[in-house]
């Protein structure tokens, strides 16, 4: 066992934040009404919707330690090392991008504005500590092992401005959301309902799709050895052929109320933009559940994966790059399942003998085929209810 500080419980929870402090980074009372003030005569940067969501998830503490958007020394050293200059694992850069426009705008600002959109009120103030310049190409290749702007997620690196605003963040106010408000949960409070309904070990599971059974059986597995399930299902920027955010939603909770233990699961929203940077984001995936207060992390088959840039298992085999001990949370890694008629029952090629001819296992296209019909899967494949939700959608679309 690891007796690594960072990994040690603190306060009754059943893991510590990455790092070992769980952020803040809201200010209140006084102090925001002076911020609030300073802010209206700084200059100011609109953030785009990615980085919002990267702001959001700063100032609740998902992305503890950090206290705001990296600098240079920090984004080169998760680009080339997977940990920040301090030594602490991180996949992911998680930067403020400005155009040559705005760098130029801000020149030698100490402090910057932050809106987020035209027009609109600052939710924060910058404190900036440098500005560089963004290294497209490298950032890239190394998080998403491709520079083909086919990729989403390439795509909007480059598309982002070429310089980079660094510094921490003063918060005034997390980004407003209309719709789920229930379901968006910050890191303090799934720890706070964790800790309420006395669960010591809790898997969570990240989704930008609707949980069909194979799915729901790989989260039952995993809630066989531990006290509680957070699905977590993402919910910032998409690609636009993604199931959407409240058709998901209603999916989550069609399963929910018929086939999930209500003392033992609960859903609650990620913010975050999905990246598909595959194995790179499945690292940065873990370590946010970690802020969130998971000990167990499930990692499938092309975890945040995209088209065919990463093989099958490169999101479990990632892992394998620290030393024990060093994330802190434990990943589950589980195969493909399927019905086996043979079985009778849920398998997977772990546990399952037979042959591919006993197995109910649909393409992704078919299962789109069908709903697009108005035909519901089989319900060994998917859920009535949930079969119902995605047929409705499909066809209001
Ligand atoms: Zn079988």
């Amino acid at each position: 066992m690891s007796t690594d500080l960072s990994t040690a419980p603190r306060g009754g929870d059943p893991i510590a934040p990455h790092g070992g402090e769980l952020v803040n980074l809201l200010v209140e009372g006084d102090a925001a009404a002076s911020l609030r003030d300073e802010a209206s005569n700084l200059p100011k940067v609109v953030v785009n919707e990615r980085e919002l969501s990267d702001l959001e998830m700063l100032a609740n503490g998902a992305l503890s330690p950090l206290r705001g958007f990296q600098g240079e020394r920090d984004y080169h050293a998760v680009l080339e090392t997977m940990h920040l200059a301090g030594g602490l694992p991180w996949a992911i850069p998680v930067v403020l991008s400005l155009t040559d426009d705005e760098a130029k705008r801000l020149g030698g600002a100490d402090a910057v504005a932050l809106l987020p959109g035209e027009g609109a009120d600052p939710i924060a103030v910058l404190r900036i500590t440098e500005i560089f310049k963004r290294d497209k190409r490298k950032e890239a290749t190394s998080v998403y092992r491709t520079d083909d702007d086919a990729h989403p997620g390439v795509k909007a690196v480059y598309d982002a401005g070429d310089f980079c605003a660094a510094g921490t963040l003063e918060v005034l106010a997390l980004p407003t959301h209309e719709d789920f408000r229930q379901y968006r949960l910050t890191p303090a409070e799934t720890r706070a309902e964790f800790r309420r309904r006395g669960w010591r070990t809790v898997v969570g599971f990240q989704t930008r799709n609707p949980i069909h059974r194979a799915h729901e059986y790989i989260q039952k597995c995993a809630l066989e050895i531990v006290d509680g399930l957070l699905v977590h299902p993402l919910m910032g920027a998409t690609k636009s052929d993604d199931v959407p955010p409240d058709v998901r939603m209603r999916c989550y909770e069609a399963l929910f109320s018929g086939y999930y233990p209500k003392d033992r699961a609960m859903v609650s929203i990620f913010p975050a933009a999905m990246r598909y940077a595959g194995p790179r984001e499945a690292i940065w995936h873990a370590i946010a559940r970690k802020n969130y207060g998971c000990t167990h992390f499930i990692v499938g088959r092309d975890h945040a994966g995209v088209g065919d840039y990463y093989g099958t298992y490169d999101a479990q085999k990632i892992f394998e790059e620290f030393e024990p001990g060093e994330l802190g949370i434990q990943t589950l890694n589980f195969e493909h399942s399927f019905w086996c008629s043979a079985c009778e029952g849920m398998a997977s090629p772990k546990t399952c003998p037979h042959g591919e001819e006993t197995r109910i296992s649909l393409s992704g296209t078919k299962v789109r085929e069908m709903l697009r019909n108005g035909e519901r899967p089989p319900m060994e494949f998917s859920r009535p209810e949930v079969a119902d939700i995605l047929i409705a959608a499909m066809q209001e679309r």
